[in-house]
């Protein structure tokens, strides 16, 4: 006798798509068969049941300048709960001279007691970190604690590291047996561009893409894929934005080199055209939106398994905080994604014959569980936690702020209208999302602790 049963189904793993009853005891995966009963039993009857999806990119309550990502860590995490997505990993962001384990204690305590869903954390390891070798030294207490991944930029000020730094961070972080995860574009070159744009008056949105081209993201991504190897570390390249990028990637894994690739929903969704719209400052992130043809690509290249993950970064900022700005280069960057991108994945992957139902689970569960460390997550077997989404198919949602729990007052998918959503979501074995309304606890989450094989 199980404590739940998802009875009559549609399994999907990475495997395969088979019919059947998931049984459920306490916080872990049971069985899997047929005719299973339960103290609870819920109809799944035309429903396919997922693995609750692993976001490993958000940005809640994050500061950027003066600033900060609107979704705190318990709206965030709601909104990622309603959308399907039952783990989200997000970042420590050290200050100059913050022992990365203080850094680390602190985003915990931020996080803590208010999480809807479970949760793991990146470590970032900023210039003034990458410079002192006793900090890099430091590196195999935060593996302890549940923490094998380290975020690096080639981009953006403080957090920048150079190429000689990149190399140290590197192979310190190959050195305990992490994953250094790399935002790749080339931030030198990127301020030279927006500087001389700025001097010839072009203060618009539009100026954002014009001045972070695709082919600098391109040449920063085959730089550090060059120097990892030079580092012999494995590489997680976060948000690849464009078909150049891809190239560098793909080129790489045929050389044997272990490189993964993540993309998000707004590459795969939106294009540069949206800098031009009516409200063109929401949609600036970077890597920026491109074209339609780099759309192409990266949907190829998640289908093909040149590109492993589909993550958000979101980063949501108010309609207010991104409006009003005197040219482009003040707006704070990021754009809110969390809550929608299963069901995007669905609609305008499956359903348009872009993604199969099996690869959709591949990249937004199993493979980020598998390369994170997530050991018992991400996909539907005994053992495994009962992270679980019963996701309707025929259910019609219609994309706007309002139906969304994301803490924002607009969604960069406006009117978009999608065919399929979560009806129930369970996170070990507790229903949080029952008929598409949370009835979770935020709090519930849990810090875990990752470790990469
Ligand atoms: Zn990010």
């Amino acid at each position: 006798m199980m404590d739940v049963v998802i009875r009559n189904g549609r399994v999907v793993t990475p495997g395969g798509v088979f019919e059947g009853d998931v049984g459920i005891v306490e916080e872990r995966i049971a069985a899997l068969g047929e005719g299973l009963r339960g103290n609870a039993e819920i109809d799944a009857t035309g429903c396919y049941v997922l693995p609750g999806a692993i976001d490993p990119h958000v940005h809640l309550q994050m500061w950027a300048g003066d600033y900060r990502s609107s979704d705190d860590f318990a709206s965030g995490t709601i909104a990622a709960a309603c959308g399907g997505t039952t783990t989200v990993i997000d970042f420590v962001e050290p200050a100059d001279a913050e022992p990365l384990l203080s850094a680390l204690a602190a985003r915990r305590a931020e996080a803590d007691g208010r999480v809807a869903i479970d949760y793991g954390l990146h470590m970032t390891i900023d210039a003034w970190h990458a410079a002192r070798p006793e900090e890099l030294a430091s590196l195999p207490e935060v593996v302890a604690v549940g923490v094998p991944s380290f975020k690096i930029y080639q981009a953006y000020g403080r957090l920048r590291l150079d190429d000689v730094l990149l190399h140290r961070a590197l192979r310190a972080v190959a050195l305990v047996g992490a994953l250094p995860i790399v935002h790749s574009e080339n931030g030198p070159l990127c301020e030279e561009l927006r500087a001389e744009a700025l001097a010839h008056g072009h203060i618009d949105p539009c100026y954002h893409a014009l001045t972070r081209p695709a082919r600098q993201e391109a040449e920063a991504v085959n730089r550090v894929i060059d120097i990892a190897a030079l580092a012999e570390s494995p590489l997680y390249i976060v948000h690849v934005s464009c078909a150049d990028a891809v190239a560098r990637v793909e080129s790489a894994r045929k050389r044997g080199e272990p490189v993964y690739g993540e993309t998000c929903p707004q590459y795969l969704t939106l294009t540069a055209d949206a800098l031009d719209g009516p409200h063109g400052e929401r949609f600036i992130c970077a890597p920026p939106l491109r074209s339609h043809a780099d759309q192409g690509a990266l949907w190829a290249a998640l289908a093909g398994g040149a590109l492993d993950v589909l993550a958000t970064d979101h980063c949501p900022f108010t309609a207010d905080e991104k409006a009003g700005h005197l040219d482009f280069t003040t707006i704070p960057g990021g754009l809110p994604s969390v809550e929608a991108r299963l069901s995007l994945a669905y609609t305008l992957g499956v359903r348009a014959g872009k993604l199969s139902l099996e690869r959709r689970v591949e990249v937004c569960c199993t493979a980020p569980a598998r390369i994170f460390g997530l050991a018992r997550k991400g996909h539907i077997a005994p053992g495994f936690d009962a992270d679980l989404v019963v996701f309707d198919p025929e259910a019609e949602v219609l994309l706007s702020a309002d139906v969304l729990h994301e803490q924002v007052d607009w969604t960069p998918y406006e009117g978009t209208s999608l065919s399929g959503w979560p009806r129930h979501v369970f996170s070990r074995g507790r229903p949080i999302v029952r008929d598409g309304d949370y009835v979770g606890q935020p709090g519930w989450g849990r810090f875990v602790f990752r470790e990469r094989r």
